[in-house]
């Protein structure tokens, strides 16, 4: 029988002293340790990691090269502020970033700490560049959690709930949701009805010359990893361009190789105006940037989007090490990979199992979508909720979104033989969901969102 008292002591102080606001819950795992696909909890239980501390580590919890980087660097200069002096950390990371960032046109780079302030920070410049305040963002988006962020973000009531007025002139488009299309239209007989919504809106009272920016996700991640159609946002691109609105990809969580590409746009050969970086940026340093054309990233006066601490020296030396573990081990194509072979097993598992309802995903970026019914798809969260907890009982680390989706994001360099131990811990734990060995008590704790 495995242990987990030191787990509860914690999580019994944490909620004791931590808001529970902070938080989605799951299970009480208390993580000490990590190491490459591998986490290991207070009472030194191990799990394998399929959560990647939500697409954040994508080449694995303390890579070496990582870690000694971030050592290095420590010794030298913890942080001086780019707010009033200069770091050449900095100006080394913001170049390579250029050149792995779609579009071979002229950037430059801001950084900051969080996705959410990198989503501020392109509100801002939309709006400063193109001189209009609309800002279109999309249904089932989730962009973060500061006020700009979560102005643009859809996918959760509870976030927009008793903070008072948001931020004005945001409007919401259709994301495409192939899987349980709104139009209740199917790959034969869709003619983007979600899109010509939007060019209604154009006609009837949202002025497109109005709009300075789209902002959208190449894969609505939060939302359950709903991935759009090629021809949507081939068309949604061409509104942009004529109506001169600028399209700006939200790659905090699709970004550094998750999809396996270096950004998820970059699956529909779209080039962004903008683009906003998170997460896997720096190995789990806080780091945020932004990456936009020359004349864009002029339109700001100074110093309009500062922050004391972005981009300190120690994150921009994670980052430069994580970009590089991701070249020197071929982390791309090994994530096209090993997805395509996730994904296959999730496919057999579907065949099998009347509650899987779709299987979704690019590179290492997967859905798996539990449903009560196949006709009506209603979303089964008590399925998703127990077969994620009892995963975490049998040492996986396995999360849900969107109520019904199992969010399969594990690091870009785990093994074959570690998915192997994973899928069949899933398919152990889907088992006996469905013979009803999974107690109901399990909600109480495994709340997901
Ligand atoms: N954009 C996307 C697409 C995200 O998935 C997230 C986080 N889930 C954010 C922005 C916000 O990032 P952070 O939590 O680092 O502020």
């Amino acid at each position: 029988m495995r242990k987990i008292e030191n787990c509860m002591k914690v999580v019994e102080e944490d909620i004791r002293v931590i808001p529970k606001f902070t938080r989605s819950s799951y299970y009480p795992l208390v993580v000490k340790k990590g190491h490459g696909s591998i986490v290991e909890d207070a009472d030194g239980n191990k799990y394998i990691d399929f959560l990647s501390s939500a697409a954040v580590l994508n080449v694995g919890s303390c890579h070496p090269k990582v870690v000694q980087a971030i050592i290095d660097q420590t010794k030298e200069l913890i942080h001086y502020t780019p707010g009033y002096m200069y770091l050449e950390e900095q100006v080394d990371l913001a170049k390579k970033l250029i050149t792995i960032t779609p579009g071979k046109y002229k950037k430059k780079v801001a950084f900051g700490l969080s996705g959410s302030d990198a989503l501020d920070g392109v509100i801002k410049l939309a709006r400063a560049y193109t001189g209009r305040n609309k800002i279109i963002s999309f249904t089932q988006s989730y962009h973060g959690s500061t006020y700009g962020a979560i102005s643009v973000s859809t996918v959760s009531l509870n976030m927009r709930r008793k903070i008072g007025p948001l931020l004005p002139d945001i409007f919401h488009a259709n994301y495409p949701d192939c899987y349980r299309c709104v139009f209740g239209k199917n790959e034969e007989n869709c003619n983007l009805e979600c899109l010509e919504q939007l060019k209604i809106n154009f006609k009837s009272f949202l002025p497109p010359e109005e709009v300075g920016g789209i902002i959208v996700e190449p894969i609505a991640g939060d939302a359950g990893l709903v991935i759009p159609p090629q021809k949507y946002m081939d068309e949604l691109y061409n509104v942009c361009k004529e109506n001169k609105i600028l399209f700006i990809s939200d790659e905090v969580q699709q970004g550094f190789g998750r999809t396996g590409k270096w950004f998820g746009i970059e699956n529909y050969n779209i080039v962004p105006d903008i683009i906003a970086m998170g997460k896997g940026i720096a190995s789990g340093m806080p780091l945020s940037a932004i990456a936009g054309r020359d004349k864009i990233m002029k339109s700001l006066e100074d110093p309009a989007h500062l922050f004391t601490m972005s981009g300190n020296p120690i994150t921009c030396k994670a980052a430069l090490a994580t970009i590089q573990v991701i070249e020197e081990e071929n982390l791309l194509e090994y994530t096209r990979k090993t997805g395509a072979y996730v994904k296959e097993s999730f496919l057999k598992m579907k065949d099998k199992y009347s509650i899987i309802g779709d299987v979704r995903g690019l590179g290492l970026s997967i859905g798996v979508d539990l449903i009560k019914n196949k006709e009506t798809k209603e979303r089964n969260y008590e399925a998703a909720a127990k077969i994620c907890y009892r995963c975490w009982e049998k040492g996986l680390i396995l999360t849900f979104f969107a109520n019904s989706v199992l969010r399969i994001q594990p690091p870009l360099n785990i093994t074959k033989k570690e998915i192997d131990t994973a899928l069949e811990i899933i398919e152990e734990a889907m088992t006996e969901y469905l013979n009803g060995n999974i107690p109901d008590k399990v909600l109480e704790v495994a709340k997901g969102w």
